[in-house]
């Protein structure tokens, strides 16, 4: 059924500033999709695109695709976002996609509705074009993996619905996530790669007790703070040609003992390392674990330790998806992007395993802020970019 309202211009070129409305109309702060992927859906079926949900828990995820044949492009996103924050604080509605100031206003507008909607009109009007020039259609496919669980746990969305849609024969040639990549200026930064992140939390059990009869308790503070520092001290690496440095952060100490006269039986802290190429998550597993043993060697207690690896690091080397990438930045933008493995991590460390995979989309200075938004110009700019993108990456 078409939707309410019209994004079909003339020869069904869709308006990506109208789009991007649209779904930042949707209140979608992850699990909720609120609509946004009915939109899509209903736009990409009108499009000709098959589209299947794939539902997990209570996310909700969407592919679509356009032809049969080999290579499958394939576009990935996320419309779920990040609750607003301080409400009261924001200028416009959070959730109603304003205009003013030659911005569209609110909560995903660069993060990444808007790269989506941009990447909706490229291919509507690469469509439009191919039919008019050739007479036929573009040999090989394009299609959308559009998850609702990116900003959220990201146990089910874009990694679960690689496994059902691959178990069910699908193959992705290429893919392109439209994260907002660039720092300040459109066309400054493709992501090739993403660090590894490793998640610590340590607790130290000891014995509570009296300050002043230590010996009838177990302090587990020095020894936690003992652990700290030898997490801490270690040089994990140079950084390589491709990533920075691997670092360790301590991100809180807890002991949570408001007396001055008690010795606490217990502290903990939390740590993330963001690691480079040069490490395994294994490795680093490994190596905190032997730390673990060491600190708590002659203390009459005992350390509990959490550790997650919620993503690997990955590298994308130079490759068609890159070359014609960047060719079409450059010819849109004049710029020459930077191909970075920067910043933290997205859905493309799952599609990795699956495709080489680059990350590009609109500015994210604003992102995850109150006042989110995104320059009209820069959404068509991007949907410039995306098409001839499109363009070189379909050309015989
Ligand atoms: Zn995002």
């Amino acid at each position: 059924m078409p939707i309410e309202g019209s994004f079909v211009t003339s020869a069904a070129k869709i308006d990506p500033i109208e789009l991007a409305h649209q779904l930042i109309r949707c209140a979608s702060v992850t699990p909720a999709d609120a609509g946004a992927l009915r939109i899509l859906q209903d736009i990409l079926e009108e499009m000709g695109f098959s589209c299947a949900r794939y539902p997990f828990g209570e996310v909700d995820n969407l592919y679509a695709r356009l032809g049969t044949s080999a290579p499958n492009f394939c576009y990935a996103g996320h419309v779920d976002v990040v609750p607003v924050g301080e409400a009261t604080q924001w200028r416009h509605n959070p959730f109603g996609g304003e205009i003013e100031d030659g911005k569209i206003w609110g909560r995903g507008a660069a993060d990444m509705k808007g790269g989506i909607a941009a990447f909706v009109a490229a291919v509507s009007e690469f469509l439009a074009d191919d039919k008019s020039a050739e007479g036929k259609p573009f040999d090989g496919s394009i299609s959308f993996l559009i998850t609702g669980d990116e900003e959220g746990p990201a146990l089910n969305g874009t990694k679960k619905v690689l496994e059902a849609i691959t178990a069910k024969g699908e193959i992705i040639d290429h893919c392109l996530v439209g994260e907002p990549t660039n720092p300040n200026t459109l066309g400054e930064m493709i992501k090739i790669g993403r660090r590894g992140s490793l998640n610590g939390v340590l607790r130290v059990i000891g014995t509570q007790g009296h300050v002043a009869y230590p010996d009838l308790a177990g302090n587990p503070v020095p020894t936690l703070l003992k652990l700290l520092t030898a997490l801490t001290c270690k040089k994990l690496d140079d950084g390589n040609d491709s990533f920075q440095p691997s670092n360790l952060e301590i991100t809180s100490v807890d002991v949570d003992n408001p007396a001055h006269n008690i010795i606490a039986g217990a502290a903990s802290a939390k740590f993330n390392i963001r690691f480079n190429t040069e490490h395994t998550g294994d490795e680093l597993l490994t190596w905190i674990n032997s730390q673990i043993e060491l600190a708590g060697k002659g203390f009459d207690g005992h350390i509990e330790a959490d550790l997650s690896v919620p993503g690997h690091p990955f590298l994308t080397k130079p490759c068609v998806l890159t070359q014609k990438l960047s060719a079409a930045v450059n010819e849109v933008t004049g710029h020459m992007p930077t191909l970075s493995t920067g910043g933290g991590t997205s859905d493309a460390r799952f599609i990795t395993n699956y495709a080489p995979v680059v990350e590009f989309g609109l500015i994210g200075k604003t992102i995850h802020k109150v006042n989110e938004h995104a320059k009209l110009t820069d959404i068509k700019n991007l949907k410039e970019i995306y098409k001839a993108f499109l363009v070189r990456y379909f050309a015989v």
